[in-house]
Order: structure tokens, then C-alpha cells, then sequence
């Protein structure tokens, strides 16, 4: 394992749980729904609504939206993180937003309930650092180029700074492919859990970037023994300002969150915890 002292499973098998408002993460099942980006009140409130109603157990929302043209939507900013803070206020939800730059660490802190550093992000040191001084749970997506050993030191810059709050989240890699907007490395669930003891969770959403596909590999997700699913979800995915192929309609997601949850009641029987055979190579 080389480096990595704070992140690596100790001998007595001991794992992060890390509790958020009334959701514990790392024990069962965790469901995130929301929007791409906070884009106006309406969106955002009626969206965080449908989160809740359809068994999502967090709200999430982009209101810095790191995007690949400095001319698309780039989030409400500072407005969109007061709309999050309503969004928590009529549902209760927890909200999981993304902060982009270092020195809006502090005060997106008082808006969000986990810090989301971005797949573009993942290897913004300084970042990571500012992150790591406060005590916010932070969901650390995996870059798109980047390997597990890499992103394991990301997540070990963040404990070094005193922060033990991380869940690793997987949203694809850049393959060869192209029918698929990104492939997504499932492998990582067991791989992350064998080396580290930190929590799992997947994006589906942005790991496929098609609708179509999202069920499958949220189940596939789950059978695989991840912490916990992130779901883009929109009251109106056609009008969406970013991601609009990817996200699912309020209805769309109430019938996953159905499926997911029996999935997952499943796999919490005895027989799936442990596995029968161990013995990963180490990196
Ligand atoms: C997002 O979650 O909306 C997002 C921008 O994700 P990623 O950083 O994985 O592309
Ligand atoms: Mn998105």
C-alpha cells in the first residue's frame, strides 16, 4: 500500500461509518437524488420533493458547475446554495453539493451537508487540503483519468488534515468507448473495500451518461456491495441546463429506488457480507 497509512483497512477490519443529520453512511444502503445544477427555485423545490417522496435519502445539486465550455451554465453560485438550503428546510433531507475552488471551502460549508469534490477536481491539491481542515464529510469522485491508487492518496491528503469524513464515489473512467458516456468501473466497490475502509458510493448517472442504462447498473452497483447510489433526478429532464440525457424523471426514480431497496434488503442476508475468497494484491 505503499503511502497510504490513514486510508487502508487496519487487520481488525474496522470500517468509517460517518453519520450525516439522520442518514448513516456505511451501514446499508445510502440514496442520493437530485439535479445535475440548482437552476431556479422551482426546479430545485420540486425536484428536492420528489427526492423525498420517491425514498431518496439525501438531496444533491450543483450550484458551481465545473464545465467543459467556460460558456455553458456554470450554476447559480451563491443563490443556488441558498435554494439547497430551502430545498433541506421543506424536506429534511441532507444536501451533497460541490465545491470547485478553495477559497469557497468555508462558506459552502454552511450550506452543505457533504462537500462533493468533482472527478475534474479530484487531484486539486490545495483543494483537497482546505477540505480536509474542515470536518464536513467529503464525497470524493474518482477523475476520469485517474487509478484507484491515485485517487486513494486524494482521499489520503484529506484524512491527513485531520478529516476522516470521506466516501469515495465512482462516476467512470475515460475508455475507448463511446456508446457509453464514461465506463464504469464497478470493479471498484470490492477493490476499494479490500484495501481501504473507507465507503463506496456509485454514479450511474454520469458513469453512463445514458438513461437506458442507469437501472441496470444501479443493481449491478449494489449486488456489488457499494454504500450508496448517486442519482441525477429533474422534474423536467428535457429542460435541464447540464446532463440532460442522464437524468431521471421523478417517476423514473420512485420505481429504481423500489427495485434498489429490494435488491439491497437481499443482499444485507448474512451470505453476501463475507466473501469466500480474499486475497487481493496489494498496490
Ligand atoms: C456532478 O455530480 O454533477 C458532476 C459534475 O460530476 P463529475 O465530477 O463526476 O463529472
Ligand atoms: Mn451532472
Amino acid at each position: 500500500m505503499g503511502n497510504l497509512k490513514l486510508v487502508q483497512l487496519a487487520e481488525n477490519g474496522k470500517r468509517t461509518k460517518i453519520k450525516v443529520g439522520s442518514v448513516m453512511i456505511g451501514e446499508g444502503l445510502v440514496i442520493v437524488g437530485g439535479p445535475c445544477g440548482v437552476e431556479s427555485e422551482k426546479q430545485t423545490l420540486k425536484t428536492a420533493e420528489a427526492v423525498k417522496t420517491g425514498g431518496g435519502m439525501m438531496f444533491r445539486g450543483g450550484a458551481f458547475k465545473p464545465r467543459t465550455s467556460p460558456y455553458d451554465f456554470q450554476g447559480l453560485g451563491l443563490e443556488g446554495l441558498k435554494l439547497l438550503a430551502r430545498a433541506r428546510e421543506n424536506t429534511g433531507l441532507p444536501i451533497v453539493t460541490e465545491v470547485i475552488d478553495p477559497r469557497d471551502v468555508s462558506w459552502v460549508c454552511e450550506f452543505a451537508d457533504i462537500l462533493q469534490i468533482g472527478a475534474r477536481n479530484m487531484q486539486n491539491f490545495s483543494l483537497l487540503r482546505e477540505v480536509g481542515k474542515t470536518g464536513k464529510p467529503v464525497l470524493l469522485k474518482r477523475g476520469m483519468y485517474s487509478t484507484l491508487k491515485e485517487w486513494l492518496n486524494c482521499a489520503e491528503y484529506i484524512l491527513a488534515e485531520g478529516n476522516p469524513n470521506v466516501i469515495l464515489c465512482e462516476r467512470g473512467i475515460r475508455t475507448f468507448e463511446t456508446y457509453t458516456r464514461n465506463t464504469l468501473d464497478l470493479s471498484m466497490v470490492p477493490a476499494v473495500k479490500e484495501l481501504t475502509h473507507l465507503p463506496i458510493f456509485i454514479d450511474p448517472s454520469h458513469g453512463t451518461g445514458k438513461l437506458s442504462l442507469i437501472e441496470k447498473m444501479s443493481l449491478a452497483a449494489v449486488a456489488a456491495g457499494a454504500d450508496g447510489l448517486l442519482l441525477e433526478v429533474h422534474c423536467n429532464p428535457s429542460e435541464a441546463k447540464s446532463d440532460a440525457d442522464q437524468q431521471l424523471t421523478p417517476d423514473q426514480f420512485a420505481a429504481l429506488v423500489k427495485k434498489i431497496t429490494k435488491l439491497s434488503r437481499f443482499m444485507d442476508e448474512k451470505l453476501f457480507k463475507t466473501s469466500i475468497i480474499t486475497g487481493g494484491d496489494q498496490i
